[in-house]
């Protein structure tokens, strides 16, 4: 097991993700699709899995983002947020996170909602925010988000130093690059415990409790999770809607196809209510002999297959 990729729907209002000031100020929420459809980024979506990442695991999130303390071996946060650390001297010391997060894209347009912001005046005679333009700024959030992420198994707990080899002496002297070396490796059951704690941060994903008051939650609904023996970023995209809350299925069938072509095994859990087909999605899911579970479960399984790992 190299990689996890996990895609996923989640039925979400963030009209305060994005906003920097709490419930009050919603003037930054932010579009894409030539303002159609509204969007969280990539960064506010990995503050909310790291948030509450932290809430269940507080001793072993051992410093702040903003402070790291580099203790790969020992502290969750830098093995699995990475970091970027001045160091004494020359450089720094840098980390790549092994986790991968897209933005929460927003599938479905609201015309109506744009169309109503752009003709109402954003701001009263006193130069307070109006109240009808708070109001499309709630219902442009409210949305089917689609969120994607990537574990990187095979770099979680581990540091790579290249291991160069100096030969000769004076001017013969050089320096051999050797390829990589792991000088931090933790044991199989620490990273074990990582892996699973990061299923268990996206299925739970709700940190956003910081900046929005009510209770917001990208956690999926809808998931296809996929163990694969090679680390890439292929099914990043499967699950997208059409603009009216369909799958696409065509794409979704051609992913599973290639997954099954690869030996990668692929896990679906759903939730009923959230895309209106439904029906054609579960035939297809029968039609490539993948079992659909509920969402619990298929999070349950591949924690279990991460426990029976070799890695
Ligand atoms: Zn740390």
């Amino acid at each position: 097991m190299k990689a996890i990729s996990l895609v996923w729907l989640a039925r979400a209002d963030l009209s305060n993700i994005n906003s920097g000031q709490g419930s009050g100020n919603l003037t930054e929420l932010k579009t894409y699709s030539h303002g159609r459809k509204p969007y969280a980024s990539g960064q506010s979506v990995r503050r909310a899995l790291f948030d509450t990442l932290a809430r269940t695991y507080p001793d072993k999130f051992k410093c702040l983002a903003e402070k790291p303390c580099g203790d790969v071996e020992n502290c969750w946060a830098c093995d699995l947020r990475g970091f970027l650390a001045p160091k004494a001297g020359e450089g720094g010391d840098r980390r790549w996170s092994p986790l991968k997060i897209t933005p929460a894209l927003g599938q479905i347009p609201s015309e109506i909602v744009t169309d109503m912001l752009t003709r109402m005046s954003v701001f009263d005679k006193e130069g307070r925010e109006s109240k009808d333009n708070r109001i499309a700024h709630v219902q442009l959030a409210e949305n089917i988000y689609r969120v994607a992420a990537v574990i990187d198994v095979e770099n979680i707990g581990r540091v790579l130093e290249p291991d160069i080899e100096t030969k000769g002496t004076g001017k013969q002297k050089e320096e051999i690059f050797n390829g990589w070396k792991p000088v931090i490796e933790v044991d199989k059951n620490e990273k074990r415990k990582r892996i699973q704690a990061v299923l268990d941060g996206i299925y739970n994903l709700s940190g956003f409790a910081k900046q929005a008051r009510s209770a917001t939650s990208l956690a999926p609904e809808i998931v296809l999770i996929t163990i694969q023996d090679v680390y890439n970023q292929r099914g990043l995209k499967a699950l997208e809607l059409d603009d009216s809350g369909q799958i696409d299925l065509r794409a979704l069938g051609w992913i599973l196809d290639e997954h099954q072509a690869l030996g990668y095994k692929d896990i679906f859990g759903f939730t009923p209510g959230v895309v209106n087909n439904e029906n054609e999605l579960l035939a297809l899911l029968k039609d490539k002999g993948i079992e659909v579970l509920p969402v619990h479960n298929a999070f349950q399984q591949a924690k279990n297959l991460v426990a029976e790992a070799a890695l």
